[in-house]
C-alpha cells in the first residue's frame, strides 16, 4: 500500500510492483504552477520519521531510501510496473536509464538525422546512446577510457568510436573540466552542450567565449534527465516490453544486499554496467 501522508490514499494491490522516482514535481512550486514541472526542485515527500538524539532527523536519499528492505514514500513517486517486465530491468528505469534517455528526449530534444556524441559510456552514458537511437540520431559517436564500455556503447546503438566534429549535441556524462572543454570544441554551428556529470564541488571550466559566440553554442544542465516519473516511466517501460529499449543488455549481476560493497568494486573496476539487488 501507498500512503498519501496527508492526503489521499494510493492501494496497490498485493502482488503490484513500482519503481520508485525521485523528481515527481510538487505541482505547487512557481516552475509547477507554469507547467513546468520538469524544472520543479521540491519533490514531495513524507514527514521525517527518524531522529537523532540531538534532534536532527535522518533522512533518506532523495526521498526514497535506498539498500533497504521496507520504505515510506510519497505516493506521487511509486510507478507501477506493467506485468511481464522482470523487476531487476525495470528498476533501471528508476535512475539511471530515465536520466540517460530523458537528457536526450527532454532536456535536449534531439531531432531525427541529429550528429550526436557521448562521453562517458556507463549505465547513464549508455542509456544517452539508447537515447539517441530512440530519437533517430544519424550520428552516435562514443567516447571513453575503457574499450570495455566502448563495445558495449555499440551494442547499444552507437555508431561511432571517438570525437566527432561538428556535431549538433554533446552529452558530457562525465563532468570533469576537461571533458567540457572537448565537449565544446565538438560542436558545430548551434550546437548543445548537455551537462549531466556530477561536478567536483570547486570545479570549474574555462569557456573559449569567443567559440561560444561565433558557433552560437548552448550549455544546458540535465538533473536526472529533467524526468517526470508519472509521465516518463509508463513510455519507458512501454518502449522496454516493444524491445526498443534494451535493459536486459545492463544487468550484469544479480547479487544480494550483502554483496553491495563488492557491488561498488565491481563498479568501480568497469567490469559491470549494474549490478542488481534482489530481496
Ligand atoms: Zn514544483
Amino acid at each position: 500500500m501507498v500512503e498519501e501522508i496527508g492526503g489521499g490514499v494510493t492501494t496497490l494491490a498485493p502482488g503490484d510492483r513500482v519503481v520508485l522516482g525521485w523528481r515527481s514535481p510538487c505541482g505547487a512550486c512557481r516552475w509547477c504552477r507554469r507547467g513546468d514541472s520538469r524544472r520543479c526542485r521540491t519533490p514531495p515527500g513524507v514527514r521525517d520519521r527518524l531522529h537523532l538524539a540531538d534532534g536532527r532527523s535522518v533522512t533518506q536519499t532523495l526521498q526514497l531510501g535506498t539498500f533497504a528492505t521496507r520504505t515510506v514514500v510519497h505516493s506521487a513517486a511509486a510507478i507501477c510496473t506493467p506485468d511481464g517486465l522482470p523487476p531487476e530491468q525495470a528498476c533501471l528505469i528508476g535512475c539511471s536509464v530515465a536520466t540517460g534517455v530523458g537528457s536526450v528526449l527532454n532536456t535536449a530534444g534531439v531531432w531525427e538525422g541529429a550528429r550526436v556524441a557521448v562521453i562517458g559510456c556507463g549505465a547513464v552514458g549508455l542509456s544517452v546512446v539508447q537515447g539517441a537511437r530512440l530519437a533517430g540520431a544519424s550520428e552516435i559517436y562514443a567516447l571513453d577510457l575503457e574499450e570495455r564500455k566502448l563495445s558495449a556503447a555499440e551494442q547499444f546503438g552507437a555508431t561511432h568510436r571517438g570525437p566527432g566534429e561538428k556535431l549538433d549535441f554533446v552529452f558530457d556524462v562525465v563532468g570533469l573540466p576537461e571533458t567540457v572543454a572537448q565537449g565544446l570544441d565538438m560542436l558545430g554551428h548551434a550546437g548543445t552542450l548537455v551537462y549531466i556529470g556530477l561536478p567536483r564541488p570547486g570545479a570549474s571550466a574555462a569557456v573559449d567565449l569567443q567559440q561560444l559566440f561565433d558557433r552560437r553554442l548552448r550549455v544546458v544542465v540535465s538533473h536526472g534527465g529533467d524526468h517526470v516519473p508519472a509521465l516518463d516511466f509508463p513510455q519507458l517501460f512501454q518502449w522496454a516490453g516493444e524491445g526498443k529499449l534494451d535493459l536486459a543488455g545492463m544487468v550484469t549481476k544479480r547479487i544480494g544486499l550483502g554483496d553491495v560493497a563488492q557491488a561498488f568494486d565491481d563498479l568501480e573496476a568497469g567490469d559491470v554496467i549494474r549490478s542488481v539487488i534482489l530481496f
